[in-house]
């Protein structure tokens, strides 16, 4: 897809604030610092339009994008930061799983990890979820300029055993920095959307 005008919509924590459109939605989901805005902003070949960086704490909103009024990209709250309360995180599980499960518009969901870290709990629990409301999905490693080949290739290994991860199910790696694996990335994307317009 070429983008041309992508816009920020707005921001929801409940269904009733989520937008009043058909538009089906791409849904971001990963940790906190995990590389979500930057991987957003570089798909859209945007510096700014996602917010990078240092809102720890708050996060915790649904932030939807309209992509030339073909698509909703959906940025899901971060997860799993340290400083967090327990509260905190409780509600961040409401928001993620309360979009995941009643949102008809979303169709591909797209989850973020670190290629340096093994999958946490969280990622764990984020991937169940994933699995759980049966939505199709994509799994991308990001921060690839940040290891070698060869351990790009190891910490993928430990990524599909961590999450368990079935054999034909393929790891994206990407960086925002470089933008390696970001056409492949868009290409995997439009070929779900050319899908579902198939199907309607
Ligand atoms: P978010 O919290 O998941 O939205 O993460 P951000 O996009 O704000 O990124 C967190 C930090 O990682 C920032 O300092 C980014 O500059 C950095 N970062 C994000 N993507 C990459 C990448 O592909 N390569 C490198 N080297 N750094 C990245």
């Amino acid at each position: 897809m070429i983008v041309r005008n992508p816009k920020f919509v707005l921001s929801a924590i409940s269904e009733k604030q989520y937008p009043d459109s058909n538009l089906l939605e791409v849904a971001f989901a990963g940790r906190s610092n995990v590389g979500k805005s930057s991987l957003i902003n570089t798909l859209l070949n945007r510096k700014n339009l996602a917010r990078k960086g240092s809102r720890q704490g708050m996060t915790r909103m649904i932030n939807f994008f309209n992509i030339d009024d073909e698509i909703h990209f959906v940025d899901l709250p971060g997860y799993g930061y340290a400083s967090v309360s327990k509260s905190e995180m409780n509600l961040w599980s409401k928001v993620i799983t309360n979009y995941l499960n009643v949102r008809q518009q979303l169709y591909l969901m797209i989850m973020l990890v670190d290629i340096r870290h093994k999958p946490s709990k969280e990622d764990i629990q984020m991937y169940k979820w994933i699995l759980e409301s049966g939505v199709q999905h994509i799994i991308v490693a990001t921060k690839s300029d940040k290891v070698s080949r060869a351990e790009a290739q190891r910490n993928m290994k430990l990524i599909r055993e961590t999450l368990v991860l079935p054999d034909d199910t393929k790891i994206y790696l990407v960086s925002s920095q470089n933008r390696n694996g970001i056409k492949e990335l868009w290409d995997a994307i439009d070929s779900y959307i050319v899908e579902e317009e198939e199907n309607e």
